[in-house]
């Protein structure tokens, strides 16, 4: 029986897929050590968000066949190495692109109209609060998105037809015609972008070219009132040029579920911050969500360990050619 190590434990419906198919074993702790010295002996690594799976664990995995994660990003593996060895790494894309949306409105609509502050002075018998005239409307403002991928497109529908926006994005591999929609403005030109959003939302994957790609220079570009909106990875932002522009109303607030380091120190002055909504890189993680996530990766593992395709990998093509 082959033997699938799990960096941590998954949704029991993805568990129960695996149970008599293959010998379960998960880790103690999604850390590279821990994974590490299990990976030495499993056919099938299913790991989550946290932890990582470098070149130097790919070297000493000698039956490693694959490496399967619960979602579409595949940033923690070394897919390269992974490579190198013919171990296929493979990922789940789908479940979660609507609710990765949904989460990016909600942030929207958390901080146009205000409801953390709100919320609280209500509470505290503040109702004067409501003659602040804090909310602001949705209709009629500018969203711009970074990357206009799977989530991008979710979100630029749901704000153009839902809430009567504009939508503007950058994204440097579409042109009109790949991208073939009627009211998204697609720009070649980030700052043009990054210059007229009431919100900028980022939706690109984290490769080389998108480390960092928010610093001090965009927030300077930005409409002071202005919000910024993160659900694709923290290091695509740099934070502490964030919390400059965030200080110093530069622009006017965050909604950030990713951060360049998770989980985030206490003391992440961002926290500290009230024009901030934080949440635990949890926007694909609603019940219905997870459930199909743990799923996918466990049939993309045993797809694989019966020399299957799985649903979506970058280098299953790369290492079949070169079997053949
Ligand atoms: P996708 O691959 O479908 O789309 C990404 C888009 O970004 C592509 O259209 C690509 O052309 C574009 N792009 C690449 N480099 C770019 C650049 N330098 N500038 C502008 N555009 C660029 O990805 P997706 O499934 O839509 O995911 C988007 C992001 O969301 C990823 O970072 C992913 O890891 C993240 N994500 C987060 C969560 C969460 O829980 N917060 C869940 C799922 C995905």
């Amino acid at each position: 029986m082959s033997k699938i190590l799990l960096s941590e434990a998954i949704h029991e419906s993805g568990l129960q897929l695996l149970e008599g198919k293959a010998e379960i074993i998960v880790c103690p702790e999604p850390t590279e050590v821990a994974i590490g010295s299990l990976i030495k002996d499993v056919d099938a690594l299913i790991i989550r968000t946290a932890g990582s799976v470098t070149r130097e664990m790919v070297e000493q995995a000698g039956r490693l066949k694959v490496i399967s994660r619960t979602g579409g990003g595949l940033n923690n593996i070394d897919i390269d190495a992974a490579t190198d060895h013919s171990i296929v790494v493979c990922g789940v894309k789908g479940p979660q692109d609507r609710m990765v949306a949904e989460h990016t409105v909600a942030f929207m609509g958390a901080l146009t109209k205000q409801f953390f502050y709100l919320n609280a002075q209500v509470r505290k018998g503040n109702f004067a609060s409501r003659k602040e005239y804090r909310p602001a409307g949705l209709a009629g403002k500018r969203i711009g998105l970074i990357g206009l991928g799977r989530i991008g497109r979710i979100v630029a529908d749901i704000c153009s037809q839902a809430f009567h926006m504009e939508v503007w994005a950058y994204d440097p591999y579409l042109t009109p015609e790949t991208l073939d929609s009627e009211y998204i403005v697609l720009k070649d030109d980030m700052a043009e972008v990054i210059r007229t959003a009431d919100f900028l939302s980022l939706h690109v994957p984290l490769t080389e070219n998108t480390t960092g790609l928010l610093g001090k220079a965009e927030f300077d570009l930005m409409k002071p009132g202005a919000f910024v909106i993160n659900t694709s990875r923290g290091e695509v932002v740099q934070e502490a040029a964030l919390v400059e522009a965030l200080k110093s109303k530069k622009i006017a607030g965050a909604g950030l579920d990713v951060f360049e380091k998770e989980p985030p120190d206490i003391e992440n002055p961002l926290f500290e911050l009230e024009n901030v909504v934080v949440t635990p890189h949890s926007a694909a993680l609603t019940k219905e969500a997870v459930a199909l996530l743990a799923i996918g990766s466990a049939e993309n593992a045993l797809r694989v360990l019966d020399g299957k395709k799985p649903s979506y990998s970058p280098n299953w093509g790369k290492i079949q050619e070169r079997a053949s």
